[in-house]
């Protein structure tokens, strides 16, 4: 049995910005990820969206580091000069009953922190993007786009440079709570038993069954992960705006928006259809592309002008969702001793969006929890 002092599981953004926090901090870190590489789960199949945080319950975890993630995500590519664009954001109503709702999401916004919301006429919105079909809009200056491979890998030089280690192809099977720490079982080319004073599972959709499968950590704290697969379709051809263009959000979603990449390339999406895994646990990430059609109507509700045969598959990301279709949205939960009464573990459950623009953040928080 090999003794660390932390283990982080997962080398996804959040995982990556717990390592470089905790190294920094002063601790000896070993990041394992199953993967052959930094970001290959959900934090490379996302829409790169710097969000401003308008849309989360006042005070939720997700309001509170999605405003803090995102102006610590801005200074850290400003300063490191990681590829983004501070582009901003129309929300827009096509209806006079969705003029009314825009008043209550600026609100919203404003409660969480969020800076610069402004109200336009359809007059003044189209005159900032001339093919929008709308008749009112909020316009949301803080948000953005960033490289997010680029991000990560800026995080994970940080925290290489603090001395933490990355090793790939190395799955924690399961383990055990101990008085001394927690013992994992790490399976790949060369298997392993380790023991750790910390282990922080940031395992994104694996988080809850990795938490299973250590025993010790009570079971009636490990919530049941379900999957909410997130479609794109990219547009061939030119961008006919420059903001990224959100309808006024429908129950249970966002409804399907415009984002744009860096290199310019629109895509709509991602819309939500629920999924089981395989039966070998494997997660389907194709693109059927019949889930197209429902996609002319909504995008041609403030773009008139998109043709027939405009849309093509893109890709899908899957949401880690940790409660069911239907039920109401859930905050992030990270689980610290306060919470199982197991100093050498953090959980991290349901980072969903908006963990890319969060995870600095989030990061900060769990180095916060565990410190002395
Ligand atoms: C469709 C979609 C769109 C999104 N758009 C945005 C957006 O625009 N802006 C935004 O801020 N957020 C967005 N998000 C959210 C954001 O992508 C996630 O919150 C973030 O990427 C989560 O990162 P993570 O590190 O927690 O998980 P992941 O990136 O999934 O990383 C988890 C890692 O754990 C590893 N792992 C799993 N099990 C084990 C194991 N047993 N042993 C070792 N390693 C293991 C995996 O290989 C993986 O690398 C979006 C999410 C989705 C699904």
């Amino acid at each position: 049995m090999e003794d660390v002092d932390v283990v982080v599981a997962g080398a996804g953004v959040v995982g990556i910005a717990v390592a470089r926090a905790l190294a920094q901090a002063g601790r000896d870190v070993l990041v394992l990820d199953a993967a052959e590489g930094i970001g290959t789960g959900t934090s490379s199949r996302n829409s790169e969206v710097i969000h401003a945080g308008i849309y989360y319950p006042k005070g939720s975890l997700m309001a509170r580091f999605c405003v803090e993630g995102r102006r610590m995500l801005y200074a850290f590519c400003a300063e490191r000069g990681v590829a983004h664009t501070n582009c901003g954001k129309l929300i827009v109503a096509t209806s006079l009953a969705e003029n009314e709702m825009l008043a209550g999401i600026k609100a919203r916004a404003e409660a969480n922190g969020v800076e610069g919301m402004r109200l336009l006429s359809a007059a003044e919105a189209q005159a900032m993007e001339p093919n929008l079909a709308c008749t009112a809009a909020l316009l949301s200056p803080t948000t953005g786009v960033v490289d997010s491979h680029a991000y990560m890998l800026a995080l994970q030089g940080e925290a290489e440079h603090a001395g933490a280690m990355f090793v790939f192809h190395s799955p924690i099977s399961g383990g055990r709570v101990t008085d001394a720490g927690i013992e994992l079982d790490v399976g790949g080319a060369e298997p392993i038993a380790l023991r750790c004073k910390l282990f922080i599972n940031s395992a994104g959709l694996a988080a809850p069954a990795l938490a299973r499968s250590i025993t010790g950590i009570p079971r009636q704290l490990i919530p049941q992960g379900y999957y909410a697969k997130g479609n794109y379709f990219t547009l061939t051809g030119k961008s006919p705006f420059s903001r990224l263009i959100y309808p006024v959000p429908v129950p249970g979603g966002l409804g399907v928006h415009l984002t744009i990449d860096l290199g310019g390339q629109a895509r709509f999406g991602p819309d939500v259809e629920w999924i089981e895994p395989s039966a070998d646990g494997s997660l389907d990430y194709a693109v059927n592309p019949a889930r197209c059609d429902s996609f002319y109507d909504a995008v041609r509700r403030y773009w008139p002008d998109l043709r027939d045969g405009a849309l093509q598959p893109g890709y899908a990301g899957i949401r880690p969702k940790i409660v069911p279709k239907g039920a109401p949205g859930q905050d992030f939960v990270i689980q610290g001793s306060t919470v199982h009464a197991i100093p050498s573990l953090v959980n991290l459950f349901g980072i969903e969006s908006p963990g890319l623009t969060a995870g600095i953040a989030i990061a900060a928080h769990v180095a916060e929890m565990v410190a002395g």
